[in-house]
Parts: structure tokens; sequence; C-alpha cells
């Protein structure tokens, strides 16, 4: 399952590769679908000795990748998710939706004070807090996958605040931000490989 879980996202991110490019050439500045394949590509090679170990010391080792590999902004956020996300998951055996929804929970915080950033701002955040509130009501994967994406697309009305893209003001209406995108691309994927094995 965890073999499957690494593969399929990164081999989603990988194939939004153009699509995260033109998000970030319009707000941006146009790297952000070469830094995750570059990020993502790094732990599919890796996918094999990642999925050998317990998910926290897996999850903890892919963020530490994305961190080296990804750059940019998004690189040390999504380090920071991911290695939180291990951290919290270390040396759980039951690790059901409510698990993750509380590691989610102290990884969103971890970003947050990374990017000295928070929702509403046109950021990643704007799909991990919504994804993080719908996995702890217990709203069914398919649901959590719809909302990431209805979320990433409802960046697009907001003016960003954090990063490259607040740059723009105003210019930045009307775009949606594609590290919300991106975020909504591995939600999507990781929700697919959970629902199917239960
Ligand atoms: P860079 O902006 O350095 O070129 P990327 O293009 O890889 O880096 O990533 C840009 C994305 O990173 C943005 O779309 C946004 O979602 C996210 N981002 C940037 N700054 C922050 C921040 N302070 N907090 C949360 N997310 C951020
Ligand atoms: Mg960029």
């Amino acid at each position: 399952m965890l073999s499957d879980l690494i593969k399929e996202v990164c081999e989603a991110v990988i194939a939004h590769e153009a699509e995260l490019t033109a998000l970030d050439s319009a707000i941006g500045d146009g790297d952000h679908g070469l830094n995750m394949k570059r990020g993502f590509s790094e732990l599919l090679a890796k996918s094999d000795e990642l999925a050998g170990q317990e998910v926290g010391a897996a999850l903890k080792a892919a963020g530490m990748t994305l961190v080296m590999k990804v750059g940019g902004a998004s690189g040390p956020l999504y380090g920071s998710l991911f290695m939180s996300l291990g951290k919290e998951l270390a040396g759980k055996t039951e690790i059901d939706q409510s698990v993750i929804a509380e590691a989610l929970a102290v990884a969103q915080a971890a970003v947050m004070a990374r990017g000295k950033s928070q929702p509403g701002q046109k950021t990643m955040l704007d799909v991990i807090a919504p994804v993080q509130q719908k996995l702890a009501e217990g709203a069914a994967l398919t649901d959590v996958a719809a909302a990431a994406l209805a979320a990433a697309e409802a960046t697009a009305p907001i003016q960003a605040l954090k990063g490259r893209a607040s740059f723009l003001g105003e210019r930045s209406i009307g775009h949606v931000d594609p590290g919300a995108r991106s975020s909504a691309v591995i939600t999507e994927a990781a929700c697919r490989v959970l629902e199917r094995s239960g």
C-alpha cells in the first residue's frame, strides 16, 4: 500500500508538470512544475527504499528529500509538511482517518510556522486546511479529494498575500495558485490509493 501511495502521488505530480508551470508563469516565475517534478522524481526513484520503512520514517525521509530537491519557496514548505506528518505518525500502528487528520493538523501548523502564513492568503494552505477539516469530520475520501480540487480553484479570486505572487498585488487575482493546485493533485492521488486499499 505504501509503495502504491508513493508511486501514484509522484506520478500524479510529474504528470501535472506543464499545468503547474503554466499556473506559476501567470503569477510567479514559472518554476513550480519543474521544482515539483524534480522533487517527486527523486521520491519515485527512492520509492522501494521508502516503502520498505515504517510509514512515519518513510514520510520523514520523503520530507527531507523534498527540502533538498524541490527548491523555491515550496520545497521547504512541502518538506515541513511531510517531515511533520512523519514525526506525528511515527510508531503508530493503527493509522485510521482520525489519526491522519490529527497528524495533518500538526503538519499544517508546521507549514504555517515555516511560511509565516495562514489559510486565505492564496497559498497551498488554502487546500491543506480544508483537507484537514474534511478528514477530521470523517468525510468520505472521494469527498476529501473533491474538496481539495474545489479549494484549489477557489484560490483564483483571492489576492495573493504571501510568496512571489504577492508582488503582483491585485494582478494576482483571477489565477489559481500553483502550490494550491499541486496540493490538490497530491491529495487526489493519495485519497484514490487510500480509498482503494480500504
Ligand atoms: P517560488 O515561489 O520560490 O518560485 P514555487 O514556485 O515552487 O516557489 O512555489 C510557489 C508556491 O509556494 C505558491 O504557489 C504557494 O502556494 C507556495 N507558497 C509560497 N510562499 C508561501 C508561504 N509563505 N506560505 C505557504 N505557501 C507558500
Ligand atoms: Mg515559482
